[in-house]
């Protein structure tokens, strides 16, 4: 049984939720069977021709990357419910399922096979585990996009709302997005909009989405919520057809790691306001407007200093999907991703004389990896396909989206055409001025000893300088880009070490349960401005000891004006960055 579910990028180990497995020939003879490891049964088939499973499935969670029986509604997660075969995965796999009497509905991505009611079919065991099973009694509706079915079943949306508008927007949406890549490459796709949850998972001709029904009552709920089904949707291009080299074929047993993330996830929550734009659902000024939170937001966190997007991409399996537990230490490469994909969208745009845009990087990559190579890309071919779009050289963005350097936005808006202003006001916690990376010793920096001696853990860790904040009390006091701290107020340096001096406790941005939570007490070993502390560094192998003196922190709000006299090229990189095509 697999541990983890493709599209949630954590070890669920759904093995654990297994009992009473029973092994029988087609006969229905006992067959001897052991558990191997976790996760795995081995079979005594002995001649037997036909085997049969018997086992029950634990569903108490209602989440999208989990299976669910509740009294009204079920939910598989097929990752989490059926065993593969590790030799036979590339075989056709049919389901079929025994509704209870009062239940009519059954909303999948699957197959259904015509004549066999309630069955379907997988061409493998990759479709499988990526088509969850909605069963209960939703609303089913329907549209199509060039000719295209499309199903969406309703668990929770509040009965004031418009269904056929609602139908009408997210056709308009689908169109916008497949005008973009050029295809609509599946035979149907189905929207399985769930209650009770927090979460939307993607998958590749469904997407499963759970919010609160009663949000879309207001004009500003309903537009958010247009753009988490247009994240979840536009996934079905990017990542599960536009994808990097290690999320596919998975691994089902363990981790597929990768840098790229920000691409992968990040990219898909750029492109899901921009689809709604060239839908025609939301304005260029309520597009700039989220641009402007999501900037602010990033930049008022303190794991900016501390984490890159490809970092926090490669973690993610620890820290949870995505939104690392500590916002002082880590980043979300969704929303550092979404500006890494304006950036390189706008110098695309106008590198290429405004011939091109992010866009064509994304039909090439569909194209050439997805359609002809059928595999998925490297991290270098991503660039490069970026950088011939461009038609010249981007390291400045692949080195933000690496490294934990301060990012001038303003530069890459004003190639639209907008001045990014930014104001900055007092905040509670105390100032540095300091980027970081916690990094791996090089080899020759470990002590040396008896062989292998300190190897057997985890590598030792070292926190290096990446850069140096101009007019910031480190700069004042002396501190470099490439020392490396050893030790502040006399404990070991790390990323919350470091935090802890400067920043108030917050609440975890995991889950939705922060409303519940009690006022996070401030952290005893806190600094405030004009405190001086002690950071013991070594530079050029040499260690010496800094006094800086902390200034006050600040909070950045920004805002986006246009220019006054636009040149020809700004004026028509704005005009079809942000245009209704609809
Ligand atoms: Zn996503």
């Amino acid at each position: 049984m697999p541990v983890w579910s493709p599209g949630f990028y954590g070890i669920g180990n759904y093995s654990r939720n297994v009992s009473n497995f029973r092994a029988e020939d087609g006969a229905r003879h006992a067959l001897p069977w052991e558990k191997v490891t976790k996760d795995t049964w081995r079979v005594a088939a002995g001649n037997a021709s036909t085997i049969v499973l018997n086992y029950d499935v634990y569903g108490a969670t209602s989440f999208a990357a989990n299976t669910y029986l509740g009294d009204d509604r079920a939910y598989i997660s097929p990752s989490g419910m059926f065993v593969y075969i590790p030799e036979m995965t590339h075989h056709p796999v049919t389901v079929a399922i025994q509704l209870p009497s009062n239940w009519k509905q059954i909303s999948t991505g699957l197959e259904p096979i015509s004549g066999k009611s309630n069955t379907f079919y997988a061409s493998d065991f990759d479709v499988l585990y990526d088509s969850p099973i909605l069963m209960g009694n939703q609303e089913y509706l329907h549209f199509d996009v060039k000719g295209v079915p499309h199903y969406v079943a309703i668990e929770n949306v509040s009965a004031k709302v418009d269904r056929q508008k609602m139908i009408a927007d997210l056709q308009k949406m689908v169109t916008a997005a497949t005008q973009l890549i050029g295809a609509v490459p599946y035979k149907h796709y189905t929207f399985l909009l769930m209650g009770r949850g927090n979460g939307g998972i993607e998958h590749l001709n469904s997407a499963s989405i759970q919010f609160d029904g009663n949000s879309l009552d207001t004009p500003e709920g309903y537009l958010h919520w247009l753009g988490y089904v247009s994240h979840e949707y536009f996934h079905n291009f990017n990542v599960k057809r536009i994808r990097p080299i290690a999320l596919g074929p998975f691994n089902y047993d363990m981790e597929n790691l990768t840098n790229m993330l920000w691409v992968s996830e990040g990219l898909t929550v750029y492109y899901e306001n921009l689809v709604l734009v060239r839908a025609g659902l939301m304005t260029r000024d309520q597009y700039l407007d989220d641009m402007k939170r999501s900037i602010a937001s990033f930049e008022n966190s303190p794991g900016h200093h501390y984490q890159s997007a490809t970092e926090s991409s490669w973690n993610t399996w620890n820290a949870g999907s995505g939104v690392g537990g500590d916002r002082n230490t880590t980043i979300s490469y969704y929303q550092n991703g979404a500006m890494l994909g304006a950036m390189l969208d706008l110098k695309i745009r106008a590198g290429s004389m405004n011939r091109r845009s992010l866009d064509d990087v994304m039909r090439a990559l569909y194209n050439k990896y997805y359609l002809q190579r059928q595999r998925g890309f490297t991290d270098a071919e991503f660039r490069q396909e970026c950088e011939a779009a461009a038609g010249g050289d981007l390291s400045e963005v692949f080195s933000y989206a690496s490294t934990s350097t301060d990012v001038d936005y303003a530069k890459y808006f004003a190639l639209a055409g907008l001045k990014l202003e930014t104001t900055s006001e007092d905040a509670s916690g105390a100032y540095l001025g300091i980027n970081t990376h916690f990094q791996e010793a090089p080899r020759n920096a470990i002590p040396s000893g008896p062989p292998f001696a300190g190897r057997s853990g985890s590598p030792e860790m070292i926190l290096v300088i990446t850069s140096v904040t101009p007019g910031s009390p480190a700069e004042t006091a002396g501190l470099k880009e490439g020392d490396q701290i050893l030790e502040v107020e006399g404990v070991k340096a790390t990323p919350k070490a470091i935090n802890d001096l400067l920043t108030p406790s917050q609440p975890s941005g995991r889950g939705g349960t922060a409303a519940s939570q009690p006022a996070t007490p401030p952290n005893s070993v806190m600094k405030s401005p004009g405190n001086k502390i002690k950071i013991q560094i070594s530079r050029n192998n040499t260690t010496t000891g800094v006094d800086v003196e902390l200034g006050k922190n600040v909070k950045r709000t920004f805002t986006f004006e246009p220019v006054a006299n636009p040149t020809p090229l700004q004026a028509a990189v704005l005009k079809d960055w942000l245009r209704a095509v609809q």
